[in-house]
C-alpha cells in the first residue's frame, strides 16, 4: 500500500472544527488508497501554555517533568484526530511516542531521534487500520522517560516518519500555501515557489524562515524525503504548495531563489586586539562556552603605534542574537579580566539587521555579490558586515533599512517572475 505522512500544525487543529476539516483532507487520501501516517502539534497556542504552567510551577524546573507536561497538548490532538476520522468512518488509532516506540535520546527538551521501530504501526495496518495519528514533537529516551525534540519539532517526526516508513511523500499543513521569494509582509512581489531545493530551504530556514524547523529540512535532505508545504485551509491538490526537494528535480531555477531576513541581530566589536596566533580562539571559545551564537565574523587588520614600536592590530567584529548581547560581553569581559584576551573597547550595535540572498544558483554563477551590493548602494544602504557561502551572501544593515533591502533585492534579482 502506498503510503503518505501528513503533518498538521497548531493552527491547523486550532479547535474542533479545524480538527475536522484537517480530517477530511486525510479521509480523502485514503479514499485515493493511501495509508496514511498523521503526525499532529497540539492545539495553537497550546505548547506555550504549558511551558508558562512549568515555569511557574518550578522557574528551575527538572527537565524530564516539563517534557511530561509540555508534551502533553500532542495527546490530545492525536486522540481528537483519531476519533474525528472514526466518526468519518475511517479506521484510525492514535499513537503516543512511547507507544510506537519513537526512541530518542535523552537530551530532555532538545532530544534527538535514535529509532522509529515500524512493527506495532505495521501490524495496525495489516489489521485494517488506514491511519495512524501519531503525536508530534514527542519520545522516549533510553531511560524510558518522554522527552521532546525542542519547539516547531513535529516537523521533525513528521520527517522521519516518512523516511522510516518509506513515505511517497511528506505534506506538512500550515497556515501559509507555501515557501515564498521572500516574506509577503514586507513585498507584495512576493511569489510562491513551486519548488525549492533542500539546501535552499535549509538556509531559508536556518535565517529564520519559519515554516519548516531547521532539523526536519536537514533530516529530508539526508534520507530524501519529498517534502511539501501546503495550506491546510485551501483545497489542495497534488501540485499545491511547494515541494522541498533534491536539486536535480527542479529543471530551472533563477540564480538567486529568495530573500531572507533577521530582525534580531546585533554587532559587536572588540576594538583593537592583538594580532597573534591564537587571538580568535580566545575570542570565540568563551564565547561558544557562554552558549552565544555566533555567525558572522570580519577581522581587519592594521598597525598600533606602541610609543615607537609598532605592533600588528586587529578590530574583531561579529554578529548574533540581540538577546544574546548581555551574554557575550558578560564572557569577553571575563575573558578580559582572566588574562586571556586584551582589547582597548568592547563596542555593540543592537539595531541591525540581516538581510540575505539565497540561491543553488550562485555556486554556477557570477556577480551575484556585485548585483547585490549595487542594489543596496542604490538604494543608499551601507554595509556593516558581509558573509558568503556556497549558495547565500549575508549583509548587516541598519535595522530601519532592512524593509527597504529586502524590496530592493527582490526588484534586483527578479524575483516576482518564475523565469
Ligand atoms: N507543539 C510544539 C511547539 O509548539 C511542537 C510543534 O508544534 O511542532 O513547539
Ligand atoms: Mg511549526
Amino acid at each position: 500500500m502506498p503510503l503518505l505522512v501528513m503533518k498538521f500544525g497548531g493552527t491547523s487543529v486550532a479547535d474542533l472544527a479545524r480538527i475536522q476539516n484537517a480530517a477530511q483532507k486525510v479521509k480523502r487520501e485514503v479514499e485515493r488508497g493511501y495509508d496514511v501516517i498523521v503526525i499532529v502539534s497540539a492545539m495553537s497556542g497550546k505548547t506555550n501554555e504549558l511551558v508558562g504552567w512549568v515555569e511557574q510551577t518550578s522557574p528551575l524546573f527538572d527537565a524530564r517533568e516539563y517534557d511530561a507536561v509540555v508534551s502533553s497538548g500532542e495527546n490530545v490532538t492525536a486522540g481528537l484526530m483519531a476519533l474525528t476520522l472514526q466518526e468519518m468512518d475511517v479506521p484510525a488509532r492514535s499513537w503516543q511516542g512511547w507507544q510506537v516506540p519513537i526512541q530518542t535520546t535523552s537530551a530532555h527538551s532538545a532530544a534527538r531521534f535514535l529509532s522509529i521501530p515500524r512493527e506495532n504501526i505495521d501490524a495496525k495496518f495489516a489489521e485494517g487500520f488506514k491511519v495512524a495519528v501519531v503525536a508530534g514533537f514527542q519520545g522516549v529516551s533510553p531511560e524510558g522517560r518522554i522527552t521532546t525534540l525542542g519547539r516547531g519539532g513535529s516537523d521533525t517526526t513528521a520527517v522521519a516518519f516518512a523516511a522510516a516508513f518509506s513515505a511517497e511523500r511528506c505534506d506538512i499543513y500550515t497556515d501559509v500555501d507555501g515557501v515564498y521569494t521572500t516574506d509577503p509582509r514586507i513585498t507584495a512581489k512576493a511569489r510562491k515557489l513551486d519548488k525549492i531545493a533542500y539546501e535552499e530551504m535549509l538556509e531559508l530556514a536556518s535565517l529564520g524562515a519559519k515554516v519548516l524547523q531547521t532539523r526536519s529540512v536537514e533530516l529530508a535532505m539526508r534520507y530524501n524525503v519529498r517534502l511539501r508545504v501546503l495550506s491546510s485551509f485551501e483545497d489542495t491538490d497534488e501540485t499545491s504548495g511547494t515541494l522541498v526537494c533534491d536539486e536535480d528535480d527542479i529543471m530551472e531555477s533563477k540564480v538567486v531563489s529568495g530573500v531572507a531576513y533577521s530582525r534580531d541581530e546585533a554587532k559587536m566589536t572588540l576594538v583593537t586586539v592583538e594580532d597573534r596566533p591564537g587571538v580568535a580562539a580566545a575570542i570565540f571559545g568563551p564565547l561558544a562556552e557562554a552558549g552565544v551564537n555566533v555567525d558572522m565574523i570580519v577581522q581587519n587588520i592594521s598597525e598600533k603605534d606602541l610609543g615607537g614600536r609598532t605592533v600588528n592590530v586587529t578590530d574583531m567584529t561579529f554578529s548574533c542574537p540581540v538577546n544574546q548581547v548581555a551574554r557575550a560581553r558578560k564572557a569577553l569581559e571575563d575573558a578580559k579580566a582572566a588574562g586571556a584576551i586584551m582589547y582597548d573597547d568592547l563596542v555593540s550595535d543592537t539595531d541591525v539587521a540581516k538581510v540575505s540572498v539565497v540561491g543553488i544558483g550562485m555556486r554556477s554563477h557570477t556577480g551575484v555579490a556585485a548585483t547585490m551590493f549595487k542594489a543596496l548602494a542604490a538604494d543608499g544602504v551601507n554595509i556593516k558586515v558581509i558573509a558568503t557561502s556556497e549558495i547565500k551572501i549575508s549583509v548587516l544593515i541598519d535595522r530601519k533599512y532592512m524593509e527597504l533591502a529586502v524590496q530592493a533585492l527582490h526588484d534586483a534579482f527578479a524575483l516576482e517572475t518564475a523565469n
